[in-house]
Order: structure tokens, then sequence, then C-alpha cells
């Protein structure tokens, strides 16, 4: 009990890479919306591990299913193998998420992180279109790994692994260039030209919400437009959902409310569920043209994360739980609009939909201030964008209004006391 010594403390900023200079304590408890440190503080979650616990923490119906599992000796590790604890989730899967949205899709368990999915759509579209280029965007995350490394569009990411790798463009996301610039057009033309050196590329990979690189959103009749220029060329669609997927908008799939059908479709994070690591590429079926074991790995088949996915689907059975999480997204926008015309003078802009929302400030260092003064308050909050410009409010989907209120409040006087 009691504070972490600073020789934790040093070990833990030396050895590991780690948030613990955000967040300066020792945890040893979670709950729901609430993790509690080694001094038996309480601190509200405004960040669900990146997007990985959008159902809380130690969520009670998802933890007895997986000890169940576990008395009963299920199997654990079982590589690519066909077992019941894989085929129940797949079976809902289909059953609850594909079917009621009229979508067909092979799944892949590409690896266990997000990473894995991008690397093995990546790979997937260049074998179907014997193509090597891929166009990503400005501002993009996809993951640590070379290939998406590549399509990343923070040069500080970048920087040290001497990426991009050749055959990857970059092209403006929505709104990058200006509210007047349609970029849809600017990157028809890049692609039309052939002087311009860009061979037809075999992908576009794309988040709807650019949820690291400062919450851009793009608009519904920009990812329409994306859409038909990938199928007006013949190139596939990739959409990234990774940490905009799994209900965080509202929807299942952050690409519902455009209304598209992407050929390949990137999940991790809250798949799992409990915060188990587990991904899966979803592939328009007659793209799917892997042979056995061209791409494989050692941890593609975690059934404890198929257990608790599938207990997890159960939360999609019905609207509800999206109807909900657009209200308290609607609440979450207003808070956030108050806070921002209380102090117009730090002008911030409030962004996102759904539970993925945020400030973007203009003054450098600022949003980093605020979410530190949060932590000080008990409220867990990380920054996102290349300047780390916004304050990023992410908590779990299953937060409580008054949760949510209670929060606001945390952060709203971090706000005042800053922009004192
Ligand atoms: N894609 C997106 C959109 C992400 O936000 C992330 C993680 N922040 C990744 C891919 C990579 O996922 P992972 O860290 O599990 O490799």
């Amino acid at each position: 009990t009691g504070k972490p010594s600073l020789h934790v403390f040093e070990m833990l900023e030396s050895e590991v890479r780690s948030y613990c200079r955000s967040f300066p304590t020792i945890f040893t408890r979670a709950k729901g919306c609430t993790l509690w440190d080694a001094a038996g503080e309480a601190y509200l979650d405004f960040f669900a591990g990146a997007g990985a616990l959008n159902y809380g923490h130690n969520n009670d119906d998802i933890k007895k299913k997986l000890i169940e599992y576990i008395q009963q000796d299920g199997v654990t590790h079982s590589l690519d193998m066909a077992t019941a604890a894989k085929e129940s989730f797949l079976e809902q899967f289909q059953r609850i998420i594909l079917q009621p949205r009229g979508l067909s899709y092979k799944i892949q368990f590409p690896g266990p992180t997000g990473a894995n999915s991008v690397e093995s759509a990546l790979k997937l579209a260049r074998k179907v279109t014997g193509r090597s280029t891929i166009i990503g965007f400005t501002n993009a995350f996809h993951g640590m790994t070379l290939g998406a490394l590549s399509v990343t569009g923070n040069k500080f990411k970048r920087k040290g692994a001497g990426v991009p790798l050749h055959h990857t463009v970059s092209m403006p996301y929505d709104g990058y260039m200006s509210d007047q610039v349609n970029t849809i057009e600017y990157m028809r033309n890049y692609i039309d030209d052939s002087g311009s050196g860009v061979s037809l590329p075999a992908a576009i990979i794309v988040e709807t919400i650019q949820g690291e690189g400062g919450i851009n959103v793009a608009s519904i009749e920009w990812l329409r437009s994306l859409e038909m220029l990938c199928k007006e060329k013949g190139i596939l669609l990739i959409v990234d959902d990774v940490q905009m997927g799994c209900g965080r908008t509202g929807t299942f799939f952050s690409f519902e409310a455009a209304g598209i059908k992407p050929d390949i479709v990137c999940l991790s994070k809250s798949i799992g569920g409990y915060g188990l690591p587990m991904a899966l590429t979803l592939i328009a079926p007659e793209l799917d043209i892997w042979e056995p074991g061209e791409h494989n790995g050692t941890f593609r088949g975690n059934n404890l994360a198929f257990v608790t996915a599938a207990e997890a689907l159960k939360y999609w059975k019905t609207n509800q739980f999206s109807d909900e999480i657009f209200a308290k997204g609607e609440l979450l926008k207003s808070g956030l609009q108050d806070m921002v015309a209380s102090y117009p003078h730090l002008k911030g802009q409030v962004r996102g939909r759904g539970l993925m929302q945020g400030i973007a400030f203009e003054t450098q260092g600022l949003a980093e201030k605020i979410c530190e003064r949060a932590f000080s308050k008990g409220l867990i909050m990380e920054t996102s964008g290349t300047d780390s410009e916004v304050a990023k409010i992410m908590p779990p989907l299953i937060i409580t209004e008054s949760e949510l209120k209670n929060g606001l409040e945390l952060l709203y006087t971090s706000i005042k006391e800053i922009a004192a």
C-alpha cells in the first residue's frame, strides 16, 4: 500500500515503455470505468486502454464466462486448429454482427494485434491485385510494424525506422488541405496523371475518424466518394476500424454511418471484449485467396479471447446499446462545447462522434497540461494528434450518464484552473 517507491518508478521509466510519465502512479485494481492505485485513490477512466476496453474493466458477465471456461479446462492455445470456442465466436459474429448488416466477409485471425490485421490486409490487397502501391493518409495511424508504419502519416512514429517503405503514398485526408479543397478530386488527379509517378495502387487504407491523428472526422460524403473512386479505378478499400470499430462511434462498424462496404476491414482492440489481445481481418469472400499457411503466426487463436469476445457480442443483439452510445455522445459533445464556449481565449474546437470526442487547441502544450491537471483530480485522459494538440475523451462505452457527468466536471475544473 502507499505511494509507489521512487525505485519502482525509476525502473518503470527506464526499463519499459510506459505511460508512467503521464499517469504517475501504480494501478492495482480496475472495475467498470474506474481504476484504483496502490494508495487506494480512484481514477475515472476516459482512456479505456486506447479503445481496448469498450465494455469496461472486468465486466462481470464477460468475466463469468471466462472463469467458467478456465474451470472447465477449455482449450487455451490452439494455433489455427478448430475449437469449440472459436466456432462459437464465429457463429455469433456472423449472426449478431454481419448478417443483420447485410455484410458478407470471410474472417481471418491475423495475429493478436491491430498492426497484425493491417499487415494482413496490405499483403492480401497486393496479392489479389498484383500491384504494390498502397495509399494512406496524412495523420493516419495504423500500427508499429514496418508495413503498417509506412502508411502511418505521423512522421515522429516513422522517424527512427527510416520508412516509408517503397510503394506507399500519403494523400490528404478529408479537411486536411482546407474546407474548400475536395481531396478526393486531388487524389483522382494524382492517380490519373501518369506523369505523377504513382502506379495504380492496390489499395487505399483509411480510418473513418483518425483517432491517434487528432480525432479528424471524415465526412459521410467524403467516405462515399472514396468508395466510388476505389470502385471506379479497381482499387481495394481497406477500412482500419481497429480504434473506431466495436461501437466507439455509436454503430458496431464506424463505416455503417456512411453506408459503404469496404473490401477489407481491420478490427482489434475491443473485439476481444475483456482487454485480451485479439484481431480480425474481414475479407470480401471473392478476395480470400490466401493459401494455407501463407499468413500464419503462433498467437492467432487465443481461445480465452474467443470466449470473452463472444460474450461481448451480446451488447449488439438489439439496438439499445447503440442508442445509448449516441445519447451519451450527445451529452459529451454538449458538455465539451459548453467548456469551449466558457473560455473562448483558449480557442478550443470540439471534434468527434459518439464516445470518441476531444477538444483541439491551437496553443502547443495546452492539451497536455489539461490532461495532467485532470489526472491530478482523478481523471485519466490522453492527448492525440501529431503535436499532441487534442485532449481526447474515450471512456468505456458502458459508462453511466452520472459517471460521464462526473468526468466532465473534473475536466471542466481542470480547464478552468489552466485558463485562469
Ligand atoms: N490502427 C489504428 C486505427 C489504431 O488506432 C491502432 C492502435 N492505436 C492500430 C491500428 C494498431 O493496433 P495495435 O497497437 O494493436 O498494433
